[in-house]
Order: C-alpha cells, then sequence, then structure tokens
C-alpha cells in the first residue's frame, strides 16, 4: 500500500499583477516506505517546488496529498509544523545550517523544537554524528567544516526526530564526487531501514543509484521506472510524539544568540540604561525634594492649617464632610466676628477687623510678642496692630497685658482681660484682630440675644502636597479657604513641574533606546531569516519564532535594567553622601519602589520594542525564510 499519495498536484507562482506562471502543471504519482526515488529533471522545472509541497514548507497548491490516509489539506498549520517536526526530514543543496552554533547544536535543534530532555537530545545527536563519520567534529562549527561534511551534519540533523521520510533536495549538488557518493550511501542506508527517501536531482549518475526513478519535465511526470526492486521491512516504529518546544530551551537559545552578538546588544542596553538610570535619578531626587519640603514646612509654620470661612453655618456633618476629603487629618469647628464690634479701653473706642476663636495648637504656631497665651472665658489675646492702638511701641505691650478691654456686640458690650500679645503672620496683619476662647464667643452671642452659630472651621491636612487639593475640594463645596501655606505650595508646583519637564527628557531617551531595540531586534530578525526558516523547517512553531525574538529583545531589557538600577544606585548614593554635608534631611530618596519601576520599564519597553520584529518574523513563510540568503 502506498504510504505517500500524490494526485493531480498543480502549484502556480504569481510572477506579476495578473500573471500566474504554472510550474506543476498535474502531478500524481505513489511512494512507499523502503524505497529511495530520484526525482530527476532540469534546472527549473519544478523539482524544488515539488519538494518544499511534499516538505510541508509550502501550504499553497490545488490537487491533493495523502499520508496514510490523512489529507495533507486537512492539516491545520499545527499539524503540518508536527508534520515537520517527527515525519519527515529536509536536507538541501545549500545544507542550511546555522553558522553559529556548534554541530551538536545544529543537530539538537531539531529535537529542542521536539522538547526532548538535554541529556537525551545530546545523546542521540552525538550518536547520529557518530553514524555519519563526524564524531569528532561535534564542537566545530560549520565553517570549519567541508562541504560533505556539513551535508552529513544536515542529514544527521534530518534524522534526528526519527521520520519516516527523507526529503533530500540536490543534496550533492555541492560537493565532489567522493563526497556525493558518500551521501548516497549513507541516503540509501536510511532507506533500506525502511523509511521512504526522496533525493530531487538533475544528474543521471545520482539518479542511476535510486530503486527507482521519477523523470519531471515541463511540470509534469515524463516517466517512473523502477532501477530495483526494494524490501519494505517496516522497521523503526515512531516513538517520539510531536511536542512544543520547551521555554527553558527556547530561553537558552535566546541567550546564545544575545551572546552572539554581546557588542550589539550591549552597546543598545547601555543606551537603554541610561536613559531609565536618569528617570530613576530624577524621581529618586524629586520624592526626596518634596519629602524635605514637607517635613520643612511642618516643621516651621502652620502650613498644615486651613482656615475655612462660610457666609452661613458649618455644622457638625460639614465637619464630617471634611474629614472625608483625602488628606485631610483633622477638622475643628470654630467660629469668627468681623466688623460688626466695637471695642472701648480707657478712652480709645474703635472695629475689630476680626475676632476668632483660638484653635487647637495656637502655642505652637503663634509668636508671642508679650504676656501669655489664651487660657480662660473672660481673657482677649490681641494682634501687635490691635496693641499699638493704645501704646506707642512693642516696649509697652507690658503695659497693656492684665489690662481691661470691652467688647461691643450688636450693642450688648462684654468686657475681657488682655493676657496677651501675638505676632500676626496672616493676611490681616495690617487690622486689630484678636483671639477668644469659643464660650468667650458664645457669651458675646448670648448677651446680645444672639444665636451662635459656629461659622468657621480649622483643618490640618497630612502634608504639604495635599494643600492645594484639599483648598480647591472645599472651594467647590463654596466655602473660602485660606491658608499659610503658599510658599511650600508653590514651591511644591515648580518641583513637579521640573520633575515633569525631566521625566520627559528622560522619556525621550528611554524612547530613543526604544527604538534602537526595535532596529536591533529588526536587524537580527532580518540577518537571521535563514535561522527561522531552518527553525521552521526542522517543525518550529510560528509562536516559537516569535517568542525567540521576544525573550531576545527581553534579555536586553534585563541586561539594560540591571545596568540602570547600578548605575542610578550609585548617583543616588554618591549625591545623598555629597548634600548630606549640606543639608540635614536626605534630599534624595532611596525608595526601592523606584528602582524596582525601572527596571521593570526597562523590560517592558525592550519587550514592546521586540514585538513587532518577532510578529514579522513569526509571519514569515518557511519556504521564503528558507530561499533568503
Ligand atoms: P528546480 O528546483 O527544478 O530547478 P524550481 O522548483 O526551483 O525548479 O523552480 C521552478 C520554476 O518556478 C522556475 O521557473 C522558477 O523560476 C519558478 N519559481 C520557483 N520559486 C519561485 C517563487 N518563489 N516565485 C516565483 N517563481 C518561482
Ligand atoms: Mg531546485
Amino acid at each position: 500500500m502506498a504510504y505517500l499519495r500524490v494526485s493531480n498536484l498543480k502549484k502556480s507562482y504569481r510572477v506579476s499583477q495578473s500573471e500566474y506562471q504554472e510550474v506543476l502543471k498535474g502531478i500524481s504519482v505513489e511512494f512507499k516506505r523502503g524505497e529511495m526515488v530520484a526525482v530527476l529533471g532540469e534546472s527549473g522545472s519544478g523539482k524544488s517546488t515539488l519538494m518544499n509541497i511534499l516538505g510541508g514548507l509550502d501550504n499553497d497548491y490545488t490537487g491533493s496529498i495523502v499520508l496514510e490516509n490523512e489529507f495533507f489539506k486537512d492539516y491545520t498549520e499545527k499539524q503540518l509544523d508536527d508534520y515537520r517536526k517527527g515525519t519527515v526530514g529536509l536536507v538541501f543543496q545549500s545544507y542550511n545550517l546555522i553558522n553559529h552554533m556548534t554541530v551538536l547544536q545544529n543537530v539538537e535543534i531539531a529535537m529542542t523544537m521536539n522538547d526532548l530532555p538535554e541529556k537525551k537530545r545530546q545523546d542521540r545527536a552525538k550518536a547520529l554524528l557518530k553514524q555519519m563519520g563526524l564524531f569528532e567534529y561535534v564542537y566545530k562549527y560549520p565553517n570549519q567544516l567541508s562541504g560533505g561534511q556539513k551535508q552529513r551534519v544536515a542529514i544527521a540533523r534530518a534524522l534526528a526526530n526519527a521520520p519516516n521520510i527523507i526529503l533530500a533536495d540536490e543534496p550533492t549538488g555541492a560537493l565532489d564526487k567522493e563526497a556525493g557518493e558518500q551521501v548516497m550511501d549513507i541516503l540509501k542506508k536510511i532507506a533500506d531501514s525502511g523509511r521512504l527517501v526522496i533525493i530531487v536531482t538533475h544528474s543521471q549518475k545520482v539518479a542511476a543509484k535510486c530503486s527507482r526513478v521519477i523523470s519531471i519535465e515541463d511540470g509534469v511526470i515524463k516517466s517512473d521506472e523502477k532501477n530495483y526492486s526494494t524490501s519494505t521491512k517496516n522497521t523503526e516504529k515512531k516513538t517520539v510524539n510531536p511536542k512544543s518546544v520547551g521555554f527553558k530551551d527556547l530561553f537558552s537559545l535566546a541567550a546564545s544568540n544575545v551572546k552572539q552578538t554581546k557588542r550589539r546588544s550591549l552597546l543598545v542596553s547601555i543606551g537603554m540604561a541610561i536613559g531609565i538610570a536618569a528617570v530613576i535619578v530624577i524621581f529618586c531626587l524629586s520624592k526626596g525634594i518634596t519629602g524635605y519640603v514637607n517635613t520643612e514646612v511642618a516643621s516651621k509654620t502652620n502650613a498644615l492649617r486651613l482656615t475655612v470661612r462660610s457666609t452661613s453655618s458649618i455644622s457638625d456633618s460639614t465637619i464630617e464632610k471634611f474629614l472625608s476629603i483625602d488628606g485631610v487629618e483633622s477638622a475643628e469647628k470654630s467660629s469668627y466676628i468681623s466688623l460688626n464690634s466695637t471695642y472701648q479701653k480707657g478712652s480709645h473706642t474703635g472695629y475689630i477687623m476680626m475676632l476668632n476663636t483660638a484653635y487647637d495648637g495656637l502655642e505652637d504656631e503663634i509668636v508671642l510678642s508679650y504676656g501669655n497665651y489664651l487660657s480662660g472665658e473672660t481673657q482677649i489675646f490681641i494682634n501687635e496692630n490691635f496693641a499699638l492702638k493704645f501704646c506707642d511701641d512693642k516696649n509697652e505691650f507690658s503695659d497693656l497685658v492684665g489690662g481691661k478691654l470691652s467688647v461691643e456686640f450688636y450693642g450688648a458690650k462684654t468686657e475681657f482681660t488682655i493676657v496677651g500679645v501675638y505676632e500676626d503672620d496672616t493676611d490681616f496683619t495690617d487690622y486689630p484682630c484678636a483671639y477668644l476662647t469659643e464660650d468667650a464667643i458664645k457669651n458675646l452671642y448670648t448677651n446680645a440675644n444672639k444665636k451662635y452659630v459656629s461659622n468657621a472651621s480649622y483643618i490640618y491636612v497630612e502634608s504639604a502636597d495635599y494643600i492645594t487639593a484639599v483648598k480647591s475640594t472645599i472651594e467647590t463645596l463654596g466655602y473660602s479657604v485660606s491658608g499659610q501655606s503658599q510658599n511650600a505650595e508653590t514651591m511644591l508646583e515648580y518641583i513637579d513641574l521640573g520633575t515633569k519637564i525631566l521625566t520627559v527628557l528622560a522619556g525621550i531617551s528611554v524612547a530613543i533606546s526604544a527604538i534602537m531595540i526595535f532596529i536591533v531586534t529588526y536587524i537580527s530578525v532580518v540577518e537571521r531569516t535563514k535561522e527561522i526558516g531552518i527553525i521552521r523547517a526542522v517543525g518550529g512553531r510560528r509562536k516559537d519564532v516569535s517568542l525567540l525574538f521576544i525573550l531576545e529583545s527581553g534579555i536586553i531589557g534585563v541586561i539594560s535594567g540591571t545596568i540602570a538600577v547600578l548605575l542610578s544606585l550609585v548617583i543616588c548614593v554618591v549625591s545623598s553622601l555629597v548634600s548630606a554635608s549640606y543639608v540635614e534631611t536626605s534630599i534624595i530618596s532611596l525608595n526601592p519602589l523606584i528602582f524596582i519601576f525601572g527596571f521593570l520599564t526597562s523590560v517592558i519597553v525592550s519587550v514592546l520594542a521586540g514585538l513587532m520584529p518577532s510578529m514579522q518574523a513569526a509571519r514569515l513563510e518557511p519556504v521564503d525564510a528558507l530561499r533568503s540568503e
């Protein structure tokens, strides 16, 4: 029974927009196992075309090919890959060895695609090479071998996965007589072991050695003659089931490829690393300075307190609302009275611009000019402007403290004792203002027969970072807000702006590196098109090819990420040490997250840059890839 059956096989090549050249014009032929068949024909008669179709490298034809009752046309791409991997072994006139791999690796690669354990793989490859008389050449590279030796390596590779079919396209075409005969003897032995061997040739002499000769002329079979009969013993039943290449093997393949182009890879990695390191340093510096400003701000002034004023009232639920704003640490109710109160002290009368309730932390934030801080409900704490209404200069503040002051609110007078004078650094410096306790203000209301309402609130934010956001959130709620934070805020805004500008610049250098990686991967794909073809010919899948190239750019990303982290660490630590002699708190943050972020960015950017060329490599058709020089 026929093992491989070809019926009415036709194949055309497109030569121009609308013109096709029909190369195979209806080939029908059957092959048995154990046969050594010569396909004889002149150059250009379509022998290689036939071979590529039978080898599963080219699936674009009409007619049918049936392998043990299975239609080739019904094969999925994966099944076709598996066919190349396990059922057929291909030998080419130009050997198609991968030059940067050793002889052993060249044979092993076919088994790598089949995920055979490394030890088994090496043993089998060595055994096959020994069979080919090449045992002492296993660690040599293809360009250190003669043509005949190279072809024997190629045959060893073709036999690696114990295929039932060997297809050899002009295997002796580039060899001298002796080497050619050696190769023919090997092929004959392979056929005798029960495999189907098909040899494409234009040489009558080669054909004469085969058990059967099929002549092709003008795209059809002209003759089909038997030279001698063959035993059809079915030896070596297939044992290896096609599997996918293991990730580990693909990774070591990728790593060895990167090593192969180490200078180029290193240069690109360094380029990328500089960009990434710049980003890391900028982030560390920005975070450090922001932290520095925050601690400075928090330690010195009342910048973290905001004063909210309302035209109506502030209730407990309003306070709850404030507390729910991100960055608000605490909020307290307060009240203020503005311009509807007058005072009287001795013969002086006048308006008080603002009477505020005191807030928690008043003592920490307000600088005392003279006297004491507020403590009781009949006391008043006045600012310097107010105090200077009753005396000529600061030296006389001592005369003031302990004196009585009468405040009139809606006609009702309430008497207070002045306990202290403070330096006012609010917007009200130039107006007479004072602090009272909340109970004191309530008293004013009660005496005036008015209902007391809280119309203000003091809010403390967690850090200077939050000031702007909290302020604007409260403003959108319809309140007016003031704070002492202007300087810190502006500074943080500048730091933020500076960080953004520098990040964009560093980002540009990262982008340029990404383009470099793209180009390097692209060049790599172009340079190694043949290698891609070879990988596909021994059964590698499209996804194996794309993963291989993605891994290669990933490895470059890991290298550059590592360099970037080390480089930025050195820069940060050194400048940290230098700056330590100028400022107490470090202005450089060594947050590990920033370094991890930099490393991951490097890997991700590299992989993304390599993605497109990798996909392109995967898209290549095996025949086209093999044809490239
Ligand atoms: P052989 O191997 O017998 O020398 P080929 O099968 O390589 O012949 O080529 C047969 C014919 O098909 C030739 O005329 C060749 O120019 C043409 N041909 C082969 N490959 C292609 C291709 N990819 N595109 C267009 N024409 C092709
Ligand atoms: Mg040819």
